[in-house]
C-alpha cells in the first residue's frame, strides 16, 4: 500500500511515537510523507519515506495530487485543531479529496491508532 504521513508542527512528537510503535507494519509499504515530518519520522525510525515539499510550502498540494490520481492508499494527516495554519486552505483540499477518492484518513492519534493496528495484523482491505 501507499501510505501517506503528516503532522502539523504540534504533532509531530505524536507522529514520531506512531511510526516508531508500527515501525514494522510501516516498513512494508511505500511510504510519502511532507517535508519537515517525513525528515523527523526518517531521522527517528530508519524508515525509508519519499518526502515532498514541507506543508506550507505546497507539500499538502502534492499529496493531494497523488489522492486526485487514485495513488494512495492510507493518510494519517494528524491536524492541529486548535493552531491556525497559513495552508489551512491546501490541507482542506487533501481532507476533501481523500473523501473524492474514498481514501481511508485517520487526522487524530486513535483513529490513527485504529488503521495502523489493522495494518499490522494484515487486515487493511485496500
Ligand atoms: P511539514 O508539513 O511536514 O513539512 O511540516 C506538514 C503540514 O503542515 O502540512
Amino acid at each position: 500500500m501507499k501510505i501517506a504521513l503528516i503532522a502539523h508542527d504540534k504533532k509531530k512528537d505524536e507522529m514520531i511515537k506512531l511510526a516508531i510503535r508500527y515501525k514494522d507494519a510501516l516498513a512494508g509499504h511505500e511510504l510519502i510523507a511532507t517535508g519537515t515530518t517525513g525528515t523527523l519520522v526518517m531521522g527517528e525510525t530508519g524508515l525509508k519515506i519519499k518526502r515532498m515539499k514541507s506543508g506550507p510550502l505546497g507539500g499538502d498540494q502534492q499529496i493531494g495530487s497523488m489522492i486526485a490520481d487514485g495513488l494512495l492508499d492510507l493518510v494519517i494527516f494528524l491536524r492541529d485543531p486548535l493552531t491556525a495554519q497559513p495552508h489551512e486552505p491546501d490541507v482542506s483540499a487533501l481532507l476533501r479529496l481523500c473523501d473524492v477518492q474514498n481514501i481511508p484518513l485517520a487526522t487524530n492519534k486513535k483513529s490513527a491508532e485504529i488503521m495502523l493496528n489493522i495494518l499490522e495484523n494484515g487486515g487493511f482491505d485496500k
